[in-house]
């Protein structure tokens, strides 16, 4: 029996190999780890030694990686470095080792296990990240303490095809990954925005994360089937499960190469209503990539990357230099720059978040930007800078009411004036949208229509919010689906909210980039879509290959469906003579339980 586990995508790709499960674990400390009176000094020397030696290794490490793969990247070394500067951690191990004679590598575990004892009662992926990273300065110490060598990923994973099945990957095991050899990554841990998820796009290798407790279901060498793109492991898969990935595989390949030749045609449908098509992007190189695959600016550009993991909010210059990398890639195609989606699972250390309850319900996005002005002004301030060179737009998350969208405006206006008063080039007009994200977003649309200059349709946490279905758990996925009719109703309101006001109404989340959830959104007469690079050719296309008038049809029958499962046959119906449905039912891991 094959299992099957639905986690986040992180990186996309179908791969099939073996498994390489990778159990690595921080050094033991022997048993004893007293000294005499007189050694104790010694210990401590020898502590702040092994300190000093495993700063300069991640220093190494993050040169490397900052010349292999880039600067954002090499970030990602940050936390630990910062954790071996942490007189909390550093001058408590002294303490004990003081206090108590104990040993440099004891006191040094028990300083630790205190940390991690604070933060481990909750499953936060913050506090996983920040685990993580503890896990790898602990490893390093430890292992210089105890004259051990350091972790080699190669002898590991040895020189065969495998797919690396662990709890979670350090950083410093994650930049060592070879993709010829690691072929794909599945871990029961992190989410899109953490340090592997990042690491694996860029070494493009397909991952899958959040997949609960997997690794400790498969054994070594056990077969599987890692879709990257829709998030699916199957352990043990079946032939027909083989053959049906390859031929996806192979299909999305063709498609892809097919878009490559196709990338300078316009993105229109077959009754010539042109439908803009754009790429959700993460890092400010995937701009260029996005480019090649044919897509006409960016409708969504997270910003996270520049805070999640640092010490100190990035700098005005540091950020008008990532957003006009941005804008240069597309001088004249619209570039929408959504500004801090901060909380949920996204925390820098320096905002110093407390943890919450209900972190996906609390202070998240807009939130958290309007009560710190200084490093919302110092994004907008860059941002404003950036639109100079181009048609940026600026866009800000998780919008529940028009105030949140006046004060965003005030702090805007004040910035020109700033920016003006001290000659820097600005534009003469900007363009401000709101995401569409929350259940009273979407209906209170008409009113936020009359203060934004567009709409941008966040489906996954409008889903999220709407069902009360966490995103990311992955026991909740089968409940997780966008074709619920309450979903589907609100997306129509928002549309007709942005058409009655004249305003542009795009959709960036996931959603868009499912083919009859892209069909959905033609049919209900929206702008844009937005979708991550890989899923350029796909929708592309489905919008090539449809007419409005028919998907508008299907959007009408979808609104008076009852079920989910009602509303993807209304669109099935309609979408008979360009989509195979029932391949593409087994092939979506789509759920419209009804
Ligand atoms: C969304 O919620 O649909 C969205 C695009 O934003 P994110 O996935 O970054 O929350
Ligand atoms: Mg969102």
């Amino acid at each position: 029996m094959s299992l099957v586990r639905d986690g986040i995508p992180a990186s996309p790709g179908i791969v099939i190999a073996p498994a390489r499960v990778l159990r690595w674990e921080v050094p033991r400390v022997p048993h004893g780890g007293v000294v005499a009176a007189e050694q104790v000094e010694r210990e401590v020397e020898r502590f702040r030694e092994a300190c000093a030696w495993a700063k300069e290794r991640i220093r190494e490490l993050q040169a490397r990686t900052e010349q292999a793969m880039g600067r954002v990247e090499a970030q990602i070394f940050e936390p630990q470095i910062l954790m071996l500067e942490d007189s909390d951690l550093i001058d408590g191990t002294i303490a004990y080792i003081r206090e108590n004679h104990l040993t440099a590598e004891r006191a040094f575990e028990w300083r630790v296990l205190e940390w991690e004892s604070q933060w481990s009662h909750t499953a936060h992926p913050m506090v996983l990240d920040k685990l993580n990273d503890l896990a790898d300065v602990q490893n390093r110490v430890l292992r210089r303490l105890l004259g051990m060598p350091d972790p080699e990923l190669r002898a590991r994973t040895g020189d065969d095809k495998v797919i690396l099945v662990a709890r979670d990957l350090t950083p410093s095991l994650t930049v060592q990954l070879d993709p010829r050899q690691v072929v794909g990554i599945a871990t029961d841990s992190g989410t899109r925005a953490s340090h592997n998820s990042i690491l694996a796009r860029s070494l493009d290798i397909p991952a899958v994360v959040s997949l609960g407790d997997l690794s400790e279901h498969v054994r070594e060498g056990d077969e599987i089937i890692l879709d990257g793109r829709a998030g699916r492991v199957i352990v043990g898969p079946s032939e027909e499960d083989k053959t049906a990935y390859r031929e996806r595989d192979f299909q999305i390949r063709e498609w892809e190469q097919e878009l490559l030749l196709l990338a300078h045609l316009e993105s229109v449908t077959r009754d010539g209503h042109r439908v803009q098509l754009r790429a959700n992007i993460d890092l400010p190189g995937e701009a260029a990539s996005a480019r090649a695959h044919g897509a006409e600016g960016v409708g969504l550009f997270r910003t996270e990357f520049l805070v999640v993991g640092r010490g100190a909010a990035p700098g005005e210059e540091e950020q008008f230099r990532a957003y006009s990398e941005v804008v240069r890639v597309f001088p004249r195609s619209p570039v929408i720059i959504r500004t801090y989606d901060l909380g949920g699972d996204k925390f820098p250390a320096f905002l110093h978040m407390a943890p919450e309850e209900n972190p996906f319900l609390g202070w998240r996005a807009i939130r958290v930007c309007l009560d710190e002005p200084q490093m919302f002004r110092g994004q907008l301030r860059a941002l404003l800078r950036a639109a100079a060179l181009g048609d940026l737009r600026i866009m800000i998350p998780l919008v529940n009411e028009v105030a949140e969208v006046v004060e965003t405006r005030r702090h805007i206006e004040e910035c020109l004036a700033e920016l003006r008063a001290e000659g820097h080039d600005v534009p003469e007009h900007y363009s401000l949208g709101a995401m569409i994200e929350t259940p009273a977003a979407a209906m209170s649309a008409p009113e936020l229509a009359r203060h934004v200059d567009f709409f941008s349709i966040g489906t996954n946490d409008l889903t999220q919010y709407t069902l009360a279905v966490d995103r990311g758990n992955s026991r909740l996925s089968r409940l997780y689906n966008p074709f619920h009719p309450a979903v589907v109703r609100l997306m129509a309101l928002v549309a007709d909210a942005g058409r009655a006001a004249g305003i542009e109404v795009g959709v960036c989340g996931e959603f868009a980039a499912h083919p009859l959830g892209a069909f959905l959104f033609i049919g209900l007469g929206v702008h844009s879509l937005s979708v991550g690079p890989s899923a350029l050719a796909e929708i592309k296309k489905v919008i090539r290959s449809v007419s409005r008038e028919e998907a508008a049809a299907a959007a009408r029958d979808a609104l008076a469906a009852g079920t989910p499962n009602e509303v993807v046959e209304a669109l099935g119906r309609h979408a008979e003579d360009w989509i195979d449905l029932t391949r593409f039912m087994a092939s979506w891991n789509l759920s419209a339980t009804a």
